[in-house]
């Protein structure tokens, strides 16, 4: 029996991994669940999965919670240091990484300090802080085991058990496949008006709002250009990204005798968070066969990067180095709430990326401490552009 501790389990990712271990009363139990602030949501799914835990990091909410869950079988924890707790416990085994944005950099790197199993949907941490990152599931010997429909796709395709020195197992190329998100063929004059409601409206997967945005950016694309060169250890030139609009296909490794591995199933998370949850055994997910008489058609073309400015940029952070992909990471976190609370115009999230790339001077990332001061720096500066754009509309 395995104890899994799933952060972010209000969320989309959280959702279906609770569905795949319900499925599996016989392999895994919950030591805990947390959430930030939804203690209606977290007493609804405590009351249905009974986890030991139930964290809430914001207090208020804790003390609700624990009102709605007195006498039940689960024990409820407030305040944020509780997630690096639940994290690391000894009895733990598996670590779902499901919080969204750089706030789940700590407790992932608690899990992975701890030596678990960690399945990683949270991107952002290691995009922000992947050569530290990585260092520490070896120093840990941590299993770092990627969620990312893509990653977890390339990850099945690999040798077993390759992470790193790929090239010499015949590893020429990743293939990293994307939709495209909601408007891959919408005029570029368009793109102005797009409002925060069709931009989370993913016409094949359905996601948390967040990495929804990052789709329609196609900045998601871009994180997830630099999550695939840490975690396989490959160049930024041997990772091409190919448009795939039916996301059958989530991802393609190619070798140097010609070969071209893919992994397909229906855009549903599940797979890959039963995938990574039982490695490399199988477990059932609860989805439906893949049937490609049905799909019928399989179809891949290049992206256009003008169309995607933070395609571009997060390219660019990647080849630039340090601390330059937490600045990039942390002017988009700003600029997509302020997207979605209606602030700012869908395209200028990739203008006021750009401008604090070019204004917040990156460092080389030697140590935690000075990638959360970058990522502070770019936050600041953001919130600054911010408020000259609203002083001047
Ligand atoms: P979501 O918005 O649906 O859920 C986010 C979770 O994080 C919630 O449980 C929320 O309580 C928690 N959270 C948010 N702010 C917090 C805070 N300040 N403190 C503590 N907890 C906080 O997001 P999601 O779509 O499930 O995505 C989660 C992560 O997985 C993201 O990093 C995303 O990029 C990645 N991911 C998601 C999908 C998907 O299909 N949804 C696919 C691949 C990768
Ligand atoms: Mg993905």
């Amino acid at each position: 029996m395995k104890q899994v501790t799933i952060l972010g389990a209000t969320g989309s990712i959280g959702s279906s991994a609770l569905d795949v271990i319900a499925r599996h009363p016989d392999r895994y139990a919950l030591h805990a669940l947390t959430a930030n602030t939804n203690f209606e949501q977290m007493a609804k799914i405590c009351q249905i999965h009974r986890p030991r835990y139930a964290v809430m990091s914001d207090q208020q909410s804790a003390e609700q919670l624990d009102k709605i869950l007195s006498g039940s079988a689960t024990e409820t924890i407030g305040g944020a240091t509780a997630l690096d707790q639940v994290a690391s416990d000894a009895e733990v085994d598996i670590v779902m990484a499901a919080i969204v944005g750089s706030i789940g950099l700590m407790p992932t790197l608690a899990a992975v300090r701890a030596g678990k199993r960690v399945l990683l949907a949270n991107k952002e941490s290691l995009v922000m802080a992947g050569s530290l990152f990585m260092a520490e599931v070896a120093n840990h010997g941590a299993e770092l085991i990627p969620v990312d429909s893509e990653h977890n796709a390339i990850f099945q395709c690999l040798p077993m058990g390759a992470s790193a020195g790929l090239a010499e197992k015949g590893v020429t190329k990743i293939l990293l496949t994307g939709s495209g998100g909601p408007f891959p063929d919408l005029p570029l004059k368009d793109f102005e008006q797009i409002t925060p409601q069709q931009a989370i409206a993913h016409p094949n997967w359905d996601m948390g709002p967040k990495i929804s945005v990052d789709s329609a950016t196609m900045m998601n694309k871009g994180l997830e250009l630099i999550e695939a060169c840490w975690l396989f250890g490959m160049d930024e030139a041997n990772v091409e990204i190919v448009l795939h609009k039916q996301s059958i296909i989530h991802s393609m490794v190619a070798y140097n005798d010609g070969s071209v591995l893919a992994q397909m199933g229906k855009p549903d998370m599940r797979t890959p968070i039963a995938s990574a949850l039982a490695w490399p055994q199988r477990i059932t997910s609860g989805v439906e066969p893949l049937d490609l008489l049905q799909v019928g058609q399989l179809d891949f073309e290049i992206v256009d990067e003008n169309r995607f400015p933070c395609l571009r940029l997060a390219r660019e952070a990647f080849r630039q180095g340090g601390t330059s992909m937490a600045i990039l990471n942390a002017a988009n976190e700003v600029a997509v709430a302020s997207f979605l609370n209606h602030q700012i115009k869908f395209t200028e999230i990739a203008k006021l990326v750009e401008a604090t790339l070019l204004h917040v001077v990156p460092n080389s990332s030697d140590s935690l401490e000075v990638v959360l001061e970058d990522d502070a720096r770019a936050r600041k500066y953001m919130n600054q552009l911010l408020v000259q754009s609203n002083l001047g509309s």
